[in-house]
């Protein structure tokens, strides 16, 4: 089985992006002047455990936090499988392959190889990423890493990955959202000073 061997490729083509959390542009920011642990603690009180794990997986590199995000999400894609009548070979772990995947490619997008993230090429729109400077995972990659054959996955596990995959994107939007609103926090107090 390919699986752990294409998650660290997954891995190893991965990069972070800091600077988006702040919806600065990218490369603009010194190292000090990042987002310490304990401030995004702050930003994001309040919030499920889920999505603060997301938090910390995606924009502090914490991979403790990366760790549990999967075991959450593969609890709940469990509960789906449970609920949905998954028919799954006992004693396979596509379910936790695919859990895993999900967050991988939330929490560590691939960056476009095109475009190399820029998301334009010769000043037009990036035909291999429409623009998002991301290229999400192919059907082949996905299924390779699951374990399980790419017709198998066409057919049955496709639906069930982009079930999973939205699950850990609403997470992200989550944190977003609330980070969107601080920063609209701070931009609104400076307004004041001014
Ligand atoms: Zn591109």
């Amino acid at each position: 089985m390919a699986s752990v061997e294409i998650i660290g490729l997954l891995c190893a083509g991965s990069m972070r992006y800091h600077n988006s959390l702040m919806g600065r542009p990218s490369g603009g920011r010194r190292s000090g002047d990042q987002l310490t642990r304990d401030e995004l603690a702050g930003l994001l009180s309040g919030l499920d455990a889920a999505s603060m794990n997301l938090a910390f997986a995606k924009y502090a590199e914490d991979r403790e936090a990366e760790r549990l995000l999967i075991a959450q999400v593969r609890g709940w894609a469990a509960g789906v499988a449970v609920r949905d009548l998954w028919q799954i070979v006992k004693g396979r772990p596509t379910v936790c392959n695919l859990a895993a995947l999900a967050v991988f490619e939330v929490v560590r997008p691939n960056r476009c190889g095109c475009c190399h993230g820029v998301g334009l090429k010769a000043n037009k729109v990036c035909p291999t990423c429409n623009g998002s400077g991301f290229k999400g995972l192919s059907d082949s990659k996905i299924s390779a890493a699951m374990g399980i054959d790419k017709s198998n996955f066409c057919r049955t596990w496709h639906s069930r990955y982009e079930l999973v995959y939205r699950h850990v994107a609403d997470l992200d939007q989550r944190v977003n959202s609330v980070l969107g609103r601080s920063n609209k926090k701070e931009v609104d107090n400076r307004n004041v000073f001014v």
